[in-house]
């Protein structure tokens, strides 16, 4: 566990120029220093060194940060902002509450067997007409999970997933692919694009059984205990030597499983470096680039560098002014009007040109924005890259 003296020499590398402010989300909506990326550094600081005490203000100001990190990317000083957020998350773990809706998604990202229960449950509760019988009944409000119902996508069951996927042409090595806690559930249409993209390109791939939850959503809701718990697990899955890289179909988990495995790679970076023959596809298509993919992981331009080689296709990236779509792991389950605020700036962007599918390569990004979408009976069709790829593949 961190202590208050490596928490001030972060906060204390902050030189409060300010640069960052302009960069973030929660301060362009509030115009509040508070609210502002020096003005939590400067909390924690105050904090750290004794001269502030733990209040619900002061909890809740640090709760309101999205960990974009659109401010680290913009600080010139290199401050190690996130690490200051969740190292501070962690000291205060057992003072922070979470609402019902948060406690299930944890739940449910770091238990295997929940994970299966709720693959059931959906089935039953999509497939038998539940569904709308509930939300006519407002029933997901009742019981407060009305936020996470909303985000719940028109659900296919899944196939079982197999360990491995030898590769369909000429061998040029093997991977792992990290499909994560929501990737078989909630988008196997992705984990399945993977599979026959990577294989088309000669990769063996690998999907260990043990593979578990990257640890992010525990690590910002400063459950530090559980985060290197599952980083263990992760660790351990993917021990084999011959991986040449291990692919994350995901921005959000791969951002944090670079932090403790070596060799994870987006798979649209990892993709990009091939060329592939492609079936035409006269269509428009948006990209929105997730937070974590620009801002942390850094390889956002892959996707335009891969979606370029789909023949005829019209590619139109959100300008890069475009903030954080609001979604930030469990952030919109606990601020609703950030998150539908921000939603709703990111969709009238996305809207301003007509196009019929939405990119986006992180799939908390992609079902919040999604719901939105669905929300204002729009048909625009929200995928990840390679699912497009895999769809156009000759
Ligand atoms: S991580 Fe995002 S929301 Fe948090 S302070 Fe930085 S820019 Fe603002
Ligand atoms: S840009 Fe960096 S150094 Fe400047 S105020 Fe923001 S966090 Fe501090």
């Amino acid at each position: 566990m961190t202590n208050k003296k490596e928490l001030l020499a972060i906060a204390d590398s902050c030189v409060k120029c300010g640069i960052c402010s302009p960069h973030c989300p929660t301060y362009t909506h509030t115009q509040n220093e508070n609210e502002s990326p020096r003005g939590r550094i400067a909390l924690i600081q105050a904090w750290a060194g004794g001269n502030l005490n733990v209040t619900g203000n002061l909890l809740e100001h640090i709760d309101n940060c999205l960990l974009c990190r659109a401010c680290e990317k913009s600080c010139p000083a290199v401050v190690p902002y996130a690490k200051l957020i969740d190292d501070f998350r962690a000291e205060m773990h057992s003072e922070i509450s979470s609402p019902l809706s948060v406690k299930m998604v944890k739940n449910f990202a770091e238990n295997k067997r929940i994970q299966g229960w709720t693959k059931s449950l959906l089935t039953l509760y999509q497939q038998k007409n539940l569904q709308k019988t509930a939300r006519f009944l407002h029933l997901p409000q009742i019981l407060g999970l009305g936020k996470l119902e909303r985000l719940i996508p028109n659900f296919q069951e899944s196939q079982t997933l197999k360990n491995y996927y030898p590769a369909k042409n000429d061998v040029k090595g093997d991977v792992g692919l990290f499909i994560g806690c929501m990737g078989e559930l909630f988008d196997f249409e992705t984990v399945n694009a993977a599979i026959t993209v990577l294989t088309h390109s000669g990769f063996n791939v690998h999907l260990p059984e043990s593979q578990a939850c990257c640890g992010a959503l525990a690590l910002h809701e400063g459950d530090a205990k559980t985060a290197k718990n599952l980083a263990a697990q992760n660790q351990a899955a993917f021990t084999n030597e011959n991986l040449q890289a291990i692919i994350t179909i995901a921005s959000g988990c791969g951002s944090t499983l670079k932090d403790y495995a070596l060799k994870v790679v987006d798979i649209s970076y990892f993709l990009s470096q091939f060329e592939f023959d492609l079936k035409p596809l006269a269509t428009n298509i948006r990209v929105h680039s997730p937070c974590t993919l620009k801002n942390v992981l850094k390889t956002d331009k892959s996707v335009l560098t891969l979606l370029k080689q789909i023949p005829e296709a019209n590619i139109s990236v959100l300008p890069d002014t475009t903030q954080c779509c609001g979604a930030a792991g469990t952030y919109s389950l606990r601020h609703d009007n950030m998150a539908q605020t921000l939603l709703n700036e990111l969709l009238e962007t996305a809207l301003e040109k007509p196009a019929d599918y939405l990119v986006s390569s992180n799939i908390g990004c992609a079902l919040h924005i999604a719901a939105g979408l669905r929300e204002r009976g729009e048909n625009l069709q929200v995928v990840h890259p390679i699912v497009l790829i895999a769809q156009q593949l000759k």
